[in-house]
């Protein structure tokens, strides 16, 4: 089924538990802090069924129609089909949405591929993956994920407390029906407006640490969880003139409490099993799956950087410079690799569970080693190309609402061709994608949604040909000897 816009808004009306400090918020969708991201996801949702997007961005299978970031590739033609629903996804939210519903979805995905996998782990656990995704794409659930323990829990000494109150989560009790969580996990990226959270762990955990590799599903607006909000954009946005980007588009991050949750076992994945709570996500397609959405979503998010740059620099008057335009040239250049090993993840694609085609890994992790060492240098060379433009402007556009101000603002701030209000427009969108606080969190977003930096090298480490690179210089050690020095 494909859920239209005002469907998933009323999905999110559900009881769920959000704060904001100490305040409880009534109703996501209507909250001036998350009313207007919640219709952004909204969008997402009618524009995929839109006539136009609708054979692209989803798929028939036993008489229904899905999603397309739920579809299973077998072929090229599926990579690309893929391919396009996550581009045409972040094109319409300008790359801002990281966990935009096709991101979790992704993850499930490649998982559900390899149900042998979860039998291994747990009798039963195979059939828990596959009915989760059929539930997933049958009702286009939105979930986010919550897979990393909070910071303050990482040392042995306090997840080790017995009896006492652990900030990790882990599992509590169990029995017949399921698990029962406690704990807590950071960091829900959209988890305001999500319908679930994935739980698990994406880093390893170290082998005493079995309760705390529980991976399963959780609606968000079960009995015992909450959701406590950073501080929300989105409502400190002046105007949509002033803040655009943080107007609409403020995904949001959230610590995820857990509090007695009762977790049925058919939302089970894995139990007891510290090395395969983090081994399904890499043993399987899940991960590439997931992270090829992310390379597709930044690279949105580049070219709409590089347009703001080269806009700039023709409203500062300094376009023309040979030295400013070689500065855009190398970061088209940028741009243009991006988009080559993005092309190159399907040209070269893999085969990691028989039946199946995968996007190229090592591409992919490639990419994302891109990404995540990149972007604040770009953000950098933009805000140099910006000079003090940004802080020109008037505090905001309330300027205009006074005739005579207006009039004195246009006389000085506008330059031929350019009305100072168009100016101004410019800039305030610059500084949001580039300078605000909002932009301050996509810095952190790019650096650390897929783990630290050592992480994300370990992935291009782990899937490298070393016996390639080390057969090359074999092959030339090989080629003479000690004898050839006399
Ligand atoms: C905006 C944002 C959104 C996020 N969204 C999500 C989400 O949706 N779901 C989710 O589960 N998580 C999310 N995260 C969490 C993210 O995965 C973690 O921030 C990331 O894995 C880093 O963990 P940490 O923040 O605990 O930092 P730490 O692990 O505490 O690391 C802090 C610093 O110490 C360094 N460091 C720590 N240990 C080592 C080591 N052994 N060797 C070398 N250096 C080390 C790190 O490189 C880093 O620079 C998000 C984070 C951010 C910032």
């Amino acid at each position: 089924m494909l859920k239209s816009g005002s469907e998933y808004l009323e999905s999110l009306r559900d009881g769920r538990r959000v704060f904001i400090g100490s305040e409880q918020v009534e109703d996501v969708t209507e909250h001036e802090a998350f009313r207007n991201a919640a219709r952004s996801f909204a969008m997402i949702y009618d524009m995929k069924s839109a006539p136009e997007n609708r054979d692209v961005m989803s798929f028939e299978e036993d008489g229904d129609r899905f999603s397309s970031y739920f579809l299973m590739p077998k072929t090229h033609d599926d990579l690309v089909k893929r391919m396009e629903t996550h581009r045409r996804i972040a094109e319409w939210s300008h790359g801002l949405l990281g966990r935009s519903p096709d991101h979790v979805s992704s993850f499930v995905t490649g998982l559900a591929m390899k149900p042998t996998m979860f039998e291994e782990i747990g009798e039963g656990f195979g059939d828990n993956i596959v009915n989760y995704y059929k539930y997933m794409r049958a009702n286009d659930i939105f979930a986010c994920y919550t897979v990393l323990p909070p910071q303050g829990a990482r040392k042995p000494e306090l997840y080790e407390r017995e009896g006492m109150t652990v900030p990790t989560l882990r599992v509590t009790d169990e029995d017949d029906n399921g698990v029962t969580l406690n704990g807590m996990k950071m960091l829900g990226t959209s988890a305001i407006f999500s319908n679930e959270t994935w739980v698990g762990n994406l880093l390893p955990l170290a082998p005493n640490q079995e309760r705390e590799s529980i991976t399963c599903a959780v609606p968000l607006n079960d009995q015992g969880v909450s959701i406590w909000s950073r501080k929300p954009l989105e409502k400190y946005a002046v105007t949509e003139f002033d803040n655009p980007l943080s107007y609409r588009f403020d995904e949001s991050d959230a610590m995820v409490i857990f509090e007695d949750v009762k977790v049925p076992w058919e939302k089970v994945f894995v139990h007891n099993n510290t090395e395969m709570s983090r081994g399904i996500y890499v043993q399987s397609p899940s991960h590439s799956m997931g992270n090829h959405q992310s390379n597709i979503r930044f690279h949105e998010k580049l070219k709409l950087i590089i347009g703001i740059a080269h806009k700039i620099v023709t409203a500062n008057g300094a376009g023309h410079i040979p030295a400013v335009q070689g500065i855009l040239g190398g970061l088209a250049a940028q741009e243009a690799a991006l988009e080559a090993i993005i092309q190159g993840q399907l040209q070269n694609p893999e085969v990691m569970v028989d039946g199946y085609l995968n996007i190229n890994q090592r591409y992919m992790y490639a990419a994302l080693y891109w990404c995540t060492t990149n972007y604040s240098k770009i953000c950098d060379v933009v805000r140099d190309l910006m000079g003090g433009g940004p802080f020109q402007m008037p505090a905001d556009i309330s300027v205009v609402d006074d005739p005579v101000m207006k009039e004195t603002f246009e006389k000085y701030w506008s330059v031929p061709g350019q009305s100072a209000i168009d100016r101004m427009k410019l800039y305030k969108l610059a500084w949001d994608l580039i300078g605000s606080e909002f932009a301050g969190r996509h810095i952190q977003y790019e650096r650390f949604y897929a783990g630290p930096s050592f992480v994300v090298t370990n992935y291009s480490y782990l899937n490298a040909p070393w016996d390639a690179f080390d057969g090359l210089v074999d092959d030339i050690l090989e080629g003479y000897d000690a004898g050839g020095a006399s």
